[in-house]
């Protein structure tokens, strides 16, 4: 039974999931940023000006902030969710973070007799408006089937995958090898055009092929091949973010990630050049600076 919901963290995928868990529960609302407070009040949710208020007023609480530093201040700086939790309350930790950060959450929201989940989500803004977000969850069974329902008003997958932190491990490892696939696209597919090959006909060629991938699909076809890169999704920052916490997880277990070193150093590159609140696949840009030639389909084939 989730009950009253505190959601915490309305920016690009908050405010939308906020938005559609407002469709089937009772929402009390809070961000630091007052804006999108009052944007989620005026479609019906209440705002709230403190966390202590959300952690005393709501049943469940959902987190959906930038990171693990936020998450650990939310949760454990004086004044934050932890010391205000009640028995048997219900906290669930969307954010994409360390695993270790959502164990000591746990543990911190344990000794107060309260239960923790950590559901962090995969897919886009998009996704989060519609409701069709992919959902990773970690935690006790029981406790990921008493909040299914409530899940299920922002995603469509819904999938258990553990213990707690296994959520977290997941999505990490997810966004390892889809940030791999779009460093190594950003460096052949400016090669090909370099030698004569026209953006639009490759990429229609390798999509039909065993190159083919969702990064091609999406972020290619998509954006990078019509320019659009600006800011207000993915970031350059965000997927640096996620790049050191999975290389976090291959030296706690001894496991080299040589591949994710050279893509966190691409990322590092583009952050240098002030890219960083740009959508990451801008990481294409890093060849055109040598190149000259921005990988784009030209105008008549349907560029913006
Ligand atoms: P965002 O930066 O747009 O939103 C974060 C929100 O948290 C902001 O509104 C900010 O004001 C608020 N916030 C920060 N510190 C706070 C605090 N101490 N107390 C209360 N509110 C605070 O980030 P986002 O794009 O919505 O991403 C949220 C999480 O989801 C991140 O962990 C990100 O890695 C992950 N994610 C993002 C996407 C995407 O496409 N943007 C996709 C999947 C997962």
């Amino acid at each position: 039974m989730a009950g009253k919901v505190g959601f915490i963290g309305l920016g690009n995928m908050g405010f939308g999931m906020a938005a559609n868990v407002l469709k089937r529960y009772p929402v009390i609302a809070y961000d630091i940023n007052p804006e999108p407070v009052r944007a989620l009040a005026a479609q019906g949710a209440e705002a709230a000006s403190s966390l202590a208020y959300v952690a005393a007023e709501a049943d469940t609480v959902i987190t959906m902030l930038p990171g693990g530093t936020q998450v650990e201040q939310v949760y454990l700086d004086a004044g934050g969710l932890a010391e205000a939790a009640r028995p048997d309350q219900i906290f669930i930790d969307m954010s994409t973070c360390h695993p270790g950060t959502t164990r000591k959450v746990g543990a911190a929201l344990a000794e107060r007799g309260a239960h923790l989940l950590d559901a962090p989500v995969a897919r886009t803004k998009q996704a989060a408006i519609d409701g069709t977000l992919s959902i990773m969850v970690g935690g006790p069974p029981e406790l990921f089937e008493a909040c299914r329902d409530l899940l299920r008003t922002m995603g469509t997958d819904v999938w258990y995958c553990g213990e707690l932190g296994a959520g977290e491990v997941v999505k990490l490892v997810n966004n390892m090898i889809l940030f791999s696939t779009v460093a190594v696209l950003a460096e052949c597919l400016p090669l090909a055009q370099a030698w004569g090959v026209d953006p639009g006909r490759l990429v229609r060629i390798l999509q039909s092929g065993s190159a083919d991938s969702f990064a091609m699909r999406h972020h290619v076809g998509q954006s990078v091949l019509h320019g659009d890169l600006g800011p207000g999704r993915f970031s350059v920052a965000y997927a640096l973010k996620d790049t050191g916490y999975a290389l976090e997880l291959g030296d706690a277990v001894g496991l080299p990630m040589p591949l994710a070193m050279l893509t966190k150093a691409k990322l590092q590159e583009a952050m240098g050049r002030g890219w960083s609140d740009w959508y990451y696949p801008v990481i294409f840009k890093l060849a055109e600076t040598i190149t000259g030639r921005p990988f784009r389909v030209a105008e008549a084939e349907g560029g913006r």
